[in-house]
């Protein structure tokens, strides 16, 4: 028999849980359907436990750090993986459970546990159930990517996923994977203990980054005693005795390393493979990625897809943007669409990068004529009074129109500060905005009318 709902919702990450509750408001019954863990990636194995362990290392690290600021612990500074781990364990499951019960608490929506699969294009199969609407939205995200790599087969490795299940401290971490996950964890761990080193196989970490953020990272990255091998264009790994060696070129043994544990954080994939999008007659790109319009509509009349899996963001705050998106177009008659979007992330080391816009490689390559002002930390007085003077912000505008194209702040505070930038760029006002605004003192955002008082051309 077929269970008719108004709505079926494929998964429960950013979107999926948010567009129920707005359906369910609007009178729809709705089926959603999640396979594993309720609040998906972010909340269980992405960014809400990551930066938990990312303020247990902070927390590591000022302690060591005490005595510059007066203040004596006795002994030496121990950290209790387990307390680290319960910690992550408690803040995270007390988001998934919030994320359960509020599925389960709305009207007229029912909950079902067990893999999604298309029948056809308006029918689903979870379990032995077949569900049918005339609305279907996928959120379904995205898992680790395990490449092929030479010996992969003959070691054990780690993903984001399972880091959730260490309790120890690794003697010595491999990370393989200079970005935005591998860096977070190789700081974290470095921080918890243990001997760290990052295989890259570009010339620098973050290489979507301009040169200066790469090499700003790399020296804050450094400083904490954490190897960087980069430039590994043929990466193969292989066991010994009970360790793991990660070959960093395929014609040259010598270079190598070897550790105790290896983390792979090399990229992500949609999880679209298995579920049935050929039976809806849904397209994917060649990477598995849903194909969709500018209002996240698929090919397919009916079907919308949203995070991750539609790979035009990879972020949660892209995934919720995306609901509040079809959201919008479909209850508010209000013509939202993801070009209206500025691209803004996190890279949450200690001290972060929070970024909005272009990057001065990619204004280069536009070929406009544009402004630059750059700042280091050690300049910013809030900065200096904390101890914490390392990196720099960097603000590029437009010659011409005087709006801001990107920013890059990449010290203390740098993923708060980066938001009153973005703000001025969503409201395409000119960059004089801020730079005759008067802020706080002593705060990072004090320094930024500063900053833009300082501009350059763009070399
Ligand atoms: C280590 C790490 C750290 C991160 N840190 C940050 C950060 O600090 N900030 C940030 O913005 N982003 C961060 N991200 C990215 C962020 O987690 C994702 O972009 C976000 O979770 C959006 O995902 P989503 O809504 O597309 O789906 P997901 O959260 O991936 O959820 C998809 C859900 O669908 C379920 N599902 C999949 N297939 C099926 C099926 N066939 N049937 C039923 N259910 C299915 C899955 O079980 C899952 O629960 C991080 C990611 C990782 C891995």
């Amino acid at each position: 028999m077929t269970i008719r709902y108004d709505a079926i919702v494929i998964g429960t990450g950013q979107a999926g849980p948010p567009l129920t509750a707005r359906l369910s408001n609007a009178g729809m019954r709705v089926a959603i359907i999640e396979r594993k863990s309720f609040g998906g990636t972010c909340v269980n194995t992405g960014c809400i436990p990551t930066k938990t362990l990312v303020a247990s290392a902070y927390a590591a690290h000022l302690a060591r750090r005490a005595t510059e600021y007066g203040v004596t612990i006795g002994g030496q500074i121990q950290v209790d993986m387990n307390r680290v781990k319960a910690r992550k364990d408690e803040i995270a499951g007390r988001s998934m459970e919030g994320v359960e019960n509020w599925m389960r608490g709305l009207n007229d929506v029912t909950v079902y546990q067990g893999h999604a699969r298309f029948n056809g294009p308006r029918t689903v199969r979870v379990n032995n159930e077949l569900l049918e609407a005339n609305k279907i939205f996928i959120n379904v995200g995205g898992r680790a990517l395990v490449p092929k790599m030479p010996g992969l087969e003959q070691v054990q490795y780690l993903t984001n996923s399972s880091m959730m299940d260490v309790d120890y401290l690794p003697e010595h971490l491999i990370v393989v994977g200079g970005s935005y996950i591998g860096l977070e964890f190789g700081q974290m761990y470095r921080r918890f203990g243990s001997k760290v080193t990052i295989v890259e196989m570009s010339e620098r970490v973050i290489a979507r980054e301009d040169e200066e953020v790469s090499k700003s990272v790399e020296e804050i990255l450094g400083n904490e005693g954490i190897q960087m091998r980069l430039n590994a264009k043929c990466i193969s790994v292989r066991k010994n005795g009970n360790r793991v060696v990660v070959g960093l070129d395929c014609a040259d043994d010598n270079r190598q390393v070897e550790g105790s544990h290896l983390l792979l954080a090399v990229g992500r994939v949609p999880n679209t493979d298995d579920m049935g999008l050929d039976k809806a007659g849904v397209e994917t790109d060649k990477l598995g990625y849903i194909k969709v319009d500018d209002q996240l509509r698929t090919n397919v009349p009916g079907i919308w897809a949203l995070g991750d899996c539609n790979g035009k963001g990879a972020f949660t705050h892209t995934s919720y943007n995306d609901f509040e998106i079809v959201a919008a177009n479909l209850l508010d008659n209000d013509p939202r669409k993801v070009s209206d979007r500025i691209m803004t992330y996190g890279l949450f080391i200690d001290p972060p990068l929070g970024r909005a816009g272009m990057t001065a490689n990619q204004v280069k390559a536009s070929g406009r004529e544009a402004l630059v002002a750059t700042r280091p930390m050690k300049r910013v007085g809030r900065a200096v009074e904390k101890g914490e003077t390392q990196g720099f912000m960097k603000v590029i505008v437009d010659a011409k129109s005087k709006e801001i194209l990107g920013a890059a702040i990449l010290g203390v505070t740098g993923d708060e500060v980066i938001h009153s930038i973005l703000d001025v760029m969503y409201a395409k006002a000119p960059y004089t905005t801020i730079s005759r605004a008067m802020h706080i003192h002593p705060t990072v955002s004090e320094l930024l009318p500063t900053l833009l008082q300082e501009l350059k051309p763009l070399g």
